[in-house]
């Protein structure tokens, strides 16, 4: 399939989520990160977010709690070319009830060639390449037929 190129800034956007579980240690890593993150413009699921906000401040951007449709509103924006890399620290060892919208937004970041941290260990390596502070040119699949085709 033909590709089409996305260019991003050196100031990416990144949307920071975590299970209840795995909340400690995100908070840990942004700690660590704070100055590198604050170059940065962040959105966060609700809970996540307001916890984030006591380590960098009010000025990122707080959608719905993930189990009321935030995980959704984050497939949602990276389907809309607004997020640029997702730190998504989901729980392996919980069930969770909104698994569908867990899976929904891990797709969604596939089918956009989204980088994705779904651990510490990724996340560091993500955070600590040179592209996040250089201009990137992100490659996605041209889906132009695949919308004609729902079109006609
Ligand atoms: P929360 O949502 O930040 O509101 O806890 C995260 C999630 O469960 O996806």
């Amino acid at each position: 399939m033909a590709q089409i190129e996305i260019p991003l800034s050196s100031r990416k956007r990144i949307a920071l989520v975590a299970h209840d579980h795995k909340k400690p240690e995100l908070l840990e890593w942004v700690q660590y990160n704070k100055a590198l993150l604050l170059e940065h413009e962040i959105y966060a699921t609700g809970t996540t977010g307001t916890l984030l906000e006591q380590i960098l401040g009010p000025g990122l951007t707080k959608l719905f709690s993930g189990p009321l449709g935030g995980d959704l509103q984050i497939g949602a924006k990276i389907a809309e070319g607004e997020i640029d890399l997702l730190v998504f620290f989901w729980d392996p060892l919980e069930p969770a009830p909104h698994d569908p919208d867990v899976k929904a937004l891990l797709r969604i970041a596939a089918v956009w060639n989204i980088p994705v941290a779904c651990n510490r260990c990724s996340a560091d390596f993500i955070i600590s390449s040179p592209l996040m502070t250089e201009e990137y040119t992100r490659l996605v699949p041209d889906y132009r037929a695949h919308r004609d085709r729902l079109n006609s």
